[in-house]
């Protein structure tokens, strides 16, 4: 689990509510991250995204029809974030 110490690598996922109609593909494959809300939109559940699910939450921004789903890791070092990847 990081700690923000140098070289912590995180995940940061969010959906775009403008583009999720709903479909729930997130939620199916990869529900400890994803669930739809009382509009029936998807939500993120936690920041904290537990490195044996990194794959799952790829793979469902990834078969998400709307591609509603934005996935960046980065890596916290005491002083700035580098954002590695998009
Ligand atoms: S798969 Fe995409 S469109 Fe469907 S609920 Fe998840 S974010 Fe929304």
């Amino acid at each position: 689990m990081p700690d923000g110490g140098a070289g912590d690598r995180r995940l940061e996922v969010s959906v775009d509510r403008v583009k999720c109609c709903g479909y729930a593909v997130c939620v199916g494959l990869c529900p400890e991250v994803f669930d739809l809300d009382e509009d029936g939109l998807a939500r993120v559940l936690t920041t904290d995204i537990p490195a044996a699910l990194e794959d799952s939450v790829h793979h469902a921004a990834a078969s998400c029809p709307e591609a509603a789903i934005s996935v960046t890791a980065a890596i916290a070092t005491p002083s700035e974030e580098h954002i590695i990847r998009g």
